[in-house]
């Protein structure tokens, strides 16, 4: 399903997995609230990550959907762009700007300021406000 070869759909230009595939493999931990909010982008992206994305996801807010229907969920992410990042202590917030391609192929825009949290090392996305365009 991955090809090893591919760029990594973050936008980083890097390889997979020298970027959020190690994160994905749980071989590397997203060291900001930046490469956590990158991983997971790529995550929805490339389908059939959700056990990543649930376990990604604080458990407070964290949706009662399974790994299944999380992974499913392919909009046709074209592009991620982050926007603005500020992290204080174990809080941090993302924003940014991702592009998805529509049933007609128009490119559509979704604009979102992501929280973050650390807990024992690990970020955990919180929720997030969107951003009328
Ligand atoms: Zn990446």
């Amino acid at each position: 399903m991955i090809k090893p070869h591919a760029k990594c759909p973050c936008g980083s230009n890097k390889r997979l997995p020298a970027c959020c595939g190690a994160f994905h493999a749980g071989t590397a931990t997203p060291r900001t609230a930046k490469q956590l909010m990158r991983s997971r982008y790529s995550a929805y992206a490339l389908g059939g990550l959700g056990d990543y994305l649930l376990q990604t996801w604080h458990p407070t807010t964290r949706p009662a959907v399974s790994a299944a229907d999380m992974g499913a969920a392919d909009t046709g992410w074209v592009q991620l762009d982050i926007v603005d990042s500020h992290q204080q202590g174990n809080s941090a917030m993302v924003e940014f700007k991702a592009y998805w391609r529509d049933v007609d192929g128009q490119t559509q825009l979704h604009h979102e300021k992501s929280r973050f949290v650390r807990q024992d090392g690990r970020w955990f996305y919180v929720d997030a406000e969107l951003i009328d365009a």
